[in-house]
């Protein structure tokens, strides 16, 4: 028989969706896959319920309901501060991860090469990969996560068509500084790429870090595809709502991709959500201080625990250094620490372009209680997974 295509024979399946399956299998604390446990807000729920019962039942217009990209425009407009129109510069996407695909496949051709900061969330390298492009990569260096333009500069001038920009940051929780931004704007200008964003954790950026739209810079909107979604922000993951904002010219050829892709969005799931975008502001200013809470509870005991880690600007991970523990293969190392000690972890290795193996990423998205749980497991850490004795 013919063998099958090569663009998808290097995959391997998702790591982070395979610590998910494996936490399950032994019961772990699984503080891999980055999603919440607790619920959304009550008023999406209940329009939710009201939903069921209204005429949502069919497609939606391929690129968005219209009630749902209108509330969504005034949202956004508020926060990255301009004026979005929802007909020709929104896309609503099955979540961020059909965003960034579609605004791949609406850029790229194959054989063109787009940059991508390492760490980074694994789908950027299958987007490029399935896009036809290669992706090359610039390394942010621990531990502030700081990237030098002089190798960003290298990386640009082999002609790349895209940079992608995942900020705040997961694994790393970097949020890019304004100067910093600038430094890739300018750069962008020069070399003529387009900057594929990804800004899922735009609500969650801790003080005193501030997050900047990208497309928000002088002279960006332009050459910025902008991609986001709703998981993160209103605790939703399951529901797929994600979006691509940009300019008229890049949406009218996303909109093409987008409906060839997946035809569209969930329909009585982009209706139930609308109350959470209008949400007034007090909404986000709880967001950030239920995340901030639990990011402090849960580093507080990391560090009772004597486990050393970073200490994220945004999103809701953390990288732990397992060094000490002596393991070859940091995947072997999680599956020992969701067997052994029952708690779920994704392996560094899965992130980093780098051979990295002495790392593993946690999320905080839980409740205080599954937090807690997972920290009175891991005060067992040490007695159930030995220290490698130095030589
Ligand atoms: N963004 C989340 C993570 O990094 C979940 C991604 C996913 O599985 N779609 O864990």
């Amino acid at each position: 028989m013919q063998s099958l295509s090569e663009r998808s024979s290097g995959f391997t399946d998702s790591v982070i969706r395979r610590m998910t399956r494996i936490s399950l299998q032994y019961g772990a604390v699984n503080l891999s896959q980055g999603f919440p446990d607790f619920e959304p807000p009550k008023e999406i729920l209940d329009r939710l319920a009201q939903v069921a019962y209204e005429d949502y039942h069919q497609y939606s217009i391929t690129w968005g309901a219209q009630n749902f990209r209108e509330a969504l425009a005034a949202k956004q407009s508020r926060f990255m501060g301009r004026s979005i129109d929802p007909d020709s510069e929104i896309v609503t996407t099955c979540g961020s991860t059909e965003a960034m695909m579609a605004a791949m496949m609406t850029i790229v051709n194959p054989g063109d090469k787009v940059v991508i900061f390492s760490p980074f969330y694994e789908n950027y390298a299958a987007d490029s990969i399935l896009s036809g492009a290669e992706p090359i990569y610039v390394p942010l260096t621990p531990p502030d996560f700081h990237f030098d333009p002089n190798v960003l500069e290298d990386a640009f001038r082999s002609h790349p068509k895209a940079l992608v920009l995942c900020n705040p940051s997961n694994p790393c929780g970097k949020v890019f500084s304004r100067g910093e931004l600038e430094i890739i704007a300018e750069l962008a200008a020069k070399y003529d790429l387009y900057v594929i964003t990804d800004e899922v954790y735009e609500h969650i950026v801790y003080a005193p870090h501030r997050h900047c739209y990208f497309t928000a810079l002088p002279e960006m909107w332009e050459r910025t595809i902008s991609c986001s979604s709703l998981s993160k922000t209103y605790s939703v993951t399951g529901w797929r709502l994600g979006y691509i904002i940009a300019p008229p010219r890049i949406i009218e050829r996303a909109k093409k991709v987008h409906d060839f892709l997946t035809v569209g969005a969930a329909a009585p799931l982009q209706e139930a959500v609308i109350p959470g975008l209008k949400f007034t502001q007090d909404y986000y200013d709880g967001l950030l201080a239920q995340y901030t809470h639990k990011k402090e509870l849960f580093l507080k005991g990391l560090d009772e625990l004597h486990i050393i880690h970073n200490d994220p600007e945004g999103a809701y991970y953390v990288l732990l250094d397992i060094s000490e523990f002596g393991y070859d293969s940091d995947l072997k190392f999680c599956e020992d620490l969701a067997r052994l000690v029952g708690v779920g972890a994704v392996p560094g290795s899965s992130f980093f372009r780098e051979p990295v193996q002495h790392l593993i990423r946690f999320h905080f998205a839980k409740r205080d209680e599954t937090l807690l749980e997972a920290l009175n497991r891991l005060e067992s850490l040490r007695r159930k997974i030995p220290a490698k004795k130095r030589a």
